[in-house]
């Protein structure tokens, strides 16, 4: 008799699809094992394992599995469940979760696209001929797709054959996205080959008699690599020998010593390391963290609403050493992990060689490893820290899930679907694992501090800085007057230009920060007004003055700065509004003797130059930084002085229920970037409105009256966290097209939800990439099923994809935007 297997495709059809299995295969299958399977006319996905012995399918003939890929399953049942929760709640298929969670290279289908790994020694004696057929041709060819290698092989099915390659570290497996994250790299030093024998060395530090530090320098090393296996750094040697880096650098140019660099979160750690002892809480902290304790042994989720530099990260590694003591596996996630290589670095001092930094922008093998580290529960992935994708890994003993600025929208993952939230996700996620949940942050969402208002999660308070260090103290400048003396210089206020030379000459550094990157968003033309356009996007193009371009941020395009005006060809183009380059210009002709340097998307693409800049602001090699909400995300400087905000009021004025909340988070956070040590520090707010209340409530530090504000108006408008809503978005290159689809949708909305449905409406972007785009949006009232609501939403869309106009219309739920 014909067994039958579901398979889950990696792709966004609802429904699992039913195989036929060789009843060889019937013993050692297992749910959650991956599967090449046929699908469609010649393409071959692969699948995981989801249901064992299903009847055979009466609507269509089930085909056959090609290959088990797994001798043990890859991913377990726990993860099913999860994942299965995230397609229900936030309405998308199982596959486009599989899509998301599994690394890509898990994932071999018949597009992929193979490349040789450079950085791998190919022991090729090792390789079966058809192994060594494909290891060949890559030496020919930079890149080969799946069906190429079909053919190198004349075999219908090579995926097994892909598999084993990389498992031996011959290929690489190639993905679309691959803006690579760029990790730190860290200098090493080992004696020069050259004087591996104790005779030659010897004669060299007789050599180097007549130059004492170097030689020092030398007996330093030879000593620390004699008392370690570990790789000596160049920090380590200076630190240990005394003698300056200079010194040693001149013995590697003298071929004495050899300067190599290795990935900073690559070392492998040895046992030894990472065993700095946590810190001794201080009071307040203890107080925090009892409280913690005591929900979490009510099984309370806990909001942790620690002020910036309180020690929250402090009171996490304590409540990490306990779970790793009981044995059990701990989720550390954190918004974006480019963005906190300093945090990252902490951690390891305490737990070295137990942490696992994982990430989505991390290559393959590294994504595999760390895969297989959890899987088998090794010891190296006890703890594991990562971005939203951290959440996707096959733990079997979660213990404790942390979710650090538990406030942060990029938590959201926003295109494609799974469309999810990272933290209310992982709170689902520790629930099934009966694992303590902790959230923590400064400026907690509004969201988490009404849960913890209203008793549904636990809550603890550290209201001071750790050490005595004071709040900075927060000014409001108000430019409008300024604007009206005619006392600004540039974008700058009298009170930033003297409060900047005053840091400056403390010796203290500057962050300024400027929500909008380019030289100037808008150009204009002062005779008839045109403002030249994206010709694909409903949006203004931005001045770039180092580019000298005009460039669209939806989508790229871009082109010179035409001399004229497009339209009435008079040379009067001006630019109104600024961003950081501007910023940046005018600081240089302020403050000319100053070191500055911009952070922005535009300067941070290349490889490493995001951990140069902070590299660089860390050493204080730049005394002032210019910078787009990058500079706000959890950066700890020690000799941050004063924080000047250009202009508060285009966040203010961003046109979007959360955007009063998230102004608050910003300039608090950014805020809290100053005075972290005993030098109290100043923040400078710029701003045409001094008296707004988020203004107010940013500089008097006060969080409880910006959430009673906001929960008042957003009971008032029946928004989150009062009701729950869904954005429903329709896109179509034609306009009357996206037009029409939004309405007859809506019409289906509201003959269901009545008053509940907002829009059809145009964002203010209301083309992006020739797509014209519509959003609706359904407010769900805190009684009414969830469950139901999303059903009723799926027939209006049945009805919706029968009409056959409507087809080509793309239709995008986003449940719980942010
Ligand atoms: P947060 O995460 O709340 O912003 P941090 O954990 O970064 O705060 O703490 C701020 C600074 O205070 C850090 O430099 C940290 O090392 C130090 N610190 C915090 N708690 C202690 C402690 N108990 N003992 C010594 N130093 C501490
Ligand atoms: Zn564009």
């Amino acid at each position: 008799m014909d067994e039958y297997i579901e398979v889950v495709l990696p792709i966004p059809i609802e429904k699992a699809f039913t195989y036929k299995i060789n009843p060889a295969y019937a013993a050692r299958l297992r749910v959650g094992m991956r599967v090449a399977v046929p699908f469609g006319k010649s393409k071959h996905y692969t699948g995981l394992v989801y249901t064992l012995g299903v009847t055979a399918p009466t609507a269509y003939e089930a085909k056959e599995i090609d290959l088990v890929l797994d001798e043990v399953p890859t991913v377990n049942e726990t993860q099913l469940k999860h994942w299965e929760w995230i397609a229900s709640y936030y309405m998308c298929t199982l596959g486009e979760v599989v899509r998301a969670a599994l690394p890509g290279a898990f994932l071999l289908e018949s597009e992929t696209v193979i490349t040789a790994n450079k950085e791998a020694e190919v022991d090729e004696e090792a390789l079966r001929d058809d192994e060594f057929l494909v290891f060949e041709a890559l030496q020919h060819q930079s890149s080969l797709r799946v069906q190429d290698i079909m053919a190198i092989v004349e075999k219908k099915n090579v995926l097994q054959l892909l598999n084993r390659l990389i498992d031996k570290e011959v290929i690489q497996v190639h993905e679309t996205l691959q803006e690579q994250y760029s990790p730190k790299m860290v200098s090493y030093i080992r004696l020069d080959a050259a004087y591996g024998e104790e005779n030659a060395l010897e004669a060299l530090i007789g050599e180097l008699s007549r130059a004492p530090k170097q030689r020092v320098a030398v007996l330093s090393l030879f000593q620390l690599q004699g008392t370690t296996e570990k790789p000596v750094s160049l920090e380590k040697l200076e630190k240990e020998s005394g003698v300056s880096r200079t010194v040693i650098r001149s013995l590697v140019k003298k071929g004495v010593l050899e300067e190599y660099q290795l990935r900073k979160d690559r070392v492998s750690y040895d046992k030894d390391s990472g065993t700095e002892s946590s810190k001794d809480l201080n009071p307040i902290q203890s107080n925090a963290l009892e409280n913690i304790k005591q929900q979490f042994n009510q099984d309370k989720v806990t909001l942790l609403h620690g002020v910036t530099s309180s020690g929250k990260t402090e009171v996490y590694v304590k409540l990490i050493e306990e779970t790793l003591e009981q044995g059990k596996q701990v989720l550390y996630l954190l918004p974006e992990i480019a963005l906190t290589t300093q945090l990252i670095e902490r951690l390891q001092s305490y737990f070295g060689h137990r942490i696992t930094v994982y990430h989505s922008r991390y290559n393959l093998q590294e994504r595999v490893e760390a895969w297989n580290n959890v899987l088998q529960c090794r010891e190296k992935a006890s703890i594991v820290m990562g971005a939203r994708s951290a959440m996707f890994l096959p733990f079997k003993d979660l213990g404790l899930v942390i979710v650090d600025e538990e406030h942060e929208n990029s938590f959201k993952q926003y295109d494609p679907a799974p469309r999810y939230h990272a933290r209310d996700a992982a709170i689902v996620l520790g629930h099934l694992h009966k694992a303590a949940i902790l959230l923590g942050s400064a400026t907690p969402s509004v969201e988490s501090f009404h849960n913890a208002r209203t008793g549904k999660y636990g809550y603890a308070r550290i209201d001071r800085r750790y050490g005595e260090v004071l709040m900075p103290e927060i000014e409001l400048v108000d430019i409008s007057e300024q604007y009206r003396k005619k006392r600004m210089k540039g974008h700058f206020s009298e009170r930033l230009v003297e409060e900047m030379a005053d840091a400056l000459e403390h010796s203290g550094q500057i962050i300024l920060f400027q929500n909008r990157r380019g030289f100037a968003p808008i150009v204009e033309c002062t005779t008839c007004g045109h403002s030249p356009q994206c010709p694909n996007c409903d949006v203004s193009l931005t001045f770039h003055q180092y580019s000298k371009q005009l460039r669209c941020h939806y989508c790229g395009h871009h082109y010179g700065l035409p001399e004229a005006c497009e339209a009435c060809g008079n040379a009067t183009l001006d630019t109104k509004g600024f961003g950081t380059e501007q910023v940046e210009a005018e600081v240089k002709e302020l403050f000319p003797e100053a070191k500055v340097a911009r952070m922005d998307l535009d300067t941070t693409r290349g490889k490493h130059s995001y951990a140069k800049i902070i590299h660089a602001f860390e050493e204080q090699e730049l005394d002032i930084l210019v910078g787009t909400q990058m500079v706000t995300k959890g950066l700890d400087f020690r000799n941050v002085r004063l924080v000047g905000i250009m202009n508060a009021d285009a966040l203010l004025n961003f046109p979007d229920f959360r955007a009063h909340e998230r102004s608050f988070q910003l300039l608090t956070q950014v805020a809290g970037r100053a005075g972290r040590t005993k030098d109290r520090g100043r923040v400078l707010i710029q701003t045409y409105n001094p008296y707004h209340q988020i203004l107010q409530q940013v500089s008097s530090g006060d969080y409880e009256a910006m959430y009673k504000e906001q929960l008042y108006e957003r009971e008032q408008y029946k928004y989150p966290p009062v009701n729950r809503i869904i954005k429903i978005t329709f896109k179509h290159k034609n306009y009357d097209q996206v037009n029409e689809a939004a309405e007859w949708f809506s019409q289906g909305l509201r003959n269901a939800f009545r008053s509940q449905v907002l829009g059809p409406e145009f964002p203010p972007v209301s083309r992006i990439r020739n797509q014209y785009i519509k959003n609706v949006l359904l407010k769900i009232p805190g009684g009414q099923s969830l469950a139901q609501t999303k059903k009723s939403i799926k027939r209006i869309e049945r009805s919706f994809n029968a009409i056959s106009k409507f087809r080509s219309v793309r239709v995008i739920y986003n449940v719980d935007y942010v």
